[in-house]
């Protein structure tokens, strides 16, 4: 028997709510291509109240008066810290939330669970360990800075790791005393407005948090638009990142980009081959490629190239690809529209003669109607072609040979983005200077975490975006800096 799609609401100032329109979203699970929820399409009165409800909670009748914008930090801290016990204890509700909603395999929507409940606690830590300085000036003066938060914060969040984006940039803004108002993908709501749940129950007060479900074009531009947000923290693609810039301007309103990346790792003929090839292979088939720090590029030095091609086909040959729930290598790719898109790169390969030099599966028992994608392993892609350069955003790797160190340089800092980049070689000073000169704003040697460490500072120079988050850094972003002048003398 069909059951009704399950009809979830939006949360502003603690409650949940229908929307004003009425009107009402299809969510898909990408497993099976089927209906089986709805949520509210949220649209610009939508996201009006929500911004009135943040701000009343930080405001109040004056600057950061209201009931949040009163809260000391280590009651913030408090609350953050019950927040991440929280979701610790719905773990697993979580996790099959969006293994249904987003296609993830239960052991990485498992994964995401757990990293949000670390950077609630990670941002509990240090909720009262942020603290401006007294600085040296002339005779008769204190010199002092003091951080504050800039507000309503907004954050637009993408699809393909709700919780562990929500986590980093909601929970750093929270820490610091900023109210929120959260756009998340239309794809992906599910776990979050779960997460809106805990914090009602752990006590955040109204206002402080407020999701507002619906499109991009709807309730994504008029929060973008709008002169209440004092902060915009958005992640997606480059095209979108812009528009939300160009909006945030027209207020004046600081954003911060996370924009994807054509992530190279760096392979060299002294590399421990034990050590790199899972760690290449997972850092393209994570969460089926769609990851913005995914290591979508293997650059290999010409003499090893053959050796560790064999290498790669062989694990790339055992992937299977299937249902959420039944939790093998991949899941489906998120929507119909990110199937095609793989299509058209992997077309492309094959009209421009680049070979297929290994294939993984999707299982036979997958519904056709699901939005599977087998991991594609292509050998040989010139620096300069368009799956070389552009993000692909699902589980395709490229492998391009280089002679030398230069070489592998040039090609690594040959595209517009410059994300995250793994260098593999036991020659210590190779490391170093490599290092330094990788375009990226993570850099990973013998080793490479896409998406990987909470207390790890993230972002992007160039496409990629700008501004950080995660670690400690992100308060930063997440404050402004007062300096205040006493005389005295
Ligand atoms: P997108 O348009 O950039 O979506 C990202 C977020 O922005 C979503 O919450 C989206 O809401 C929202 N949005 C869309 N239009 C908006 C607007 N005019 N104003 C404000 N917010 C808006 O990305 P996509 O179309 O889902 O995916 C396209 C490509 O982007 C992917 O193939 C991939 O290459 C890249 N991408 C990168 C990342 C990353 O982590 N770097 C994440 C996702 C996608 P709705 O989803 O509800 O429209
Ligand atoms: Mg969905």
């Amino acid at each position: 028997m069909l059951q009704a799609p399950e009809k979830f609401q939006m949360f502003i100032a603690n409650r949940f709510e229908p929307g004003l329109s009425g009107e009402q979203v299809p969510v898909l699970n990408p497993s099976t291509g089927a209906v089986f929820a709805q949520i509210p399409r949220g649209n610009a009165a939508d996201i009006d109240r929500a911004v009135r409800a943040a701000r009343a909670a930080f405001d109040g009748e004056g600057c950061a008066q209201g009931p949040w914008g009163r809260t000391t930090a280590t009651e913030r801290g408090r609350l953050l810290m019950k927040l991440s016990e929280a979701v610790l204890r719905d773990q697993e509700l979580l996790a099959l939330l969006e293994a249904r909603d987003c296609g993830k395999p239960l052991k990485q929507a498992r994964a995401d669970a757990l990293a949000l409940a670390r950077y609630f606690e990670f941002y509990a830590g240090a909720a009262d360990k942020l603290h401006g300085q007294t600085l040296p000036y002339q005779n008769g003066f204190t010199v002092m800075t003091i951080r504050e938060p800039h507000g309503v914060t907004g954050h637009i969040i993408p699809w393909n790791y709700p919780m562990q984006i929500f986590g980093r940039s909601v929970g750093a803004s929270l820490a610091v005393g900023n109210a929120c108002v959260v756009k998340p993908a239309e794809d992906a709501c599910l776990s979050l407005l779960h997460v809106a749940r805990l914090a009602a129950e752990v006590g955040l007060p109204p206002g402080a948090l407020n999701i507002v479900t619906g499109l991009g074009s709807e309730a994504g531009q008029a929060l973008s638009d709008h002169p209440g947000i004092d902060h915009i923290s958005f992640t997606g693609s480059p095209e979108t990142g812009r528009r939300v810039s160009q909006s945030a301007a027209a207020h004046y309103c600081p954003v911060t980009l996370e924009l994807g990346g054509k992530s190279p790792q760096l392979v060299f003929a002294d590399a421990d081959l034990d050590a790199a090839v899972p760690v290449l292979v997972n850092a393209i088939i994570q969460n089926a490629g769609q990851t913005c720090s995914a290591g979508s590029r293997v650059l290999v030095e010409a003499s090893l190239h053959e050796r560790l091609l064999e290498r790669l086909a062989a694990q790339f040959e055992r992937l299977r690809a299937g249902p959420a729930e039944q939790d093998l290598d991949l899941g489906p790719l998120v929507n119909r529209k990110q199937q095609q898109r793989v299509w058209d790169f992997l077309s492309d390969a094959q009209g421009s003669g680049i070979g297929f030099a290994a294939q993984g599966s999707v299982i036979e028992t997958a519904p056709e109607a699901g939005f599977y994608q087998a991991p594609v392993l292509l050998d040989n892609v010139p620096a300069e072609h368009r799956l070389a350069q552009e993000e692909i955003f699902g589980p395709v790797l490229a492998v391009t040979r280089f002679r030398d160190e230069q070489e592998a340089l040039r090609i690594a800092n040959g595209t517009d983005y410059g994300l995250v980049a793994g260098v593999w070689t036991r020659e210590g000073a190779r490391q170093f200077r490599l290092a330094r000169q990788l375009r990226a704003g993570q850099v990973f040697i013998n080793n490479y975490g896409a998406g990987g460490g909470v207390e790890l500072p993230f972002g992007g120079t160039g496409k990629s975006g700008h501004g950080r988050e995660k670690g400690f850094e992100a308060l930063y972003g997440f404050t402004q800096l007062k300096t205040v002048a006493l005389r005295h003398d």
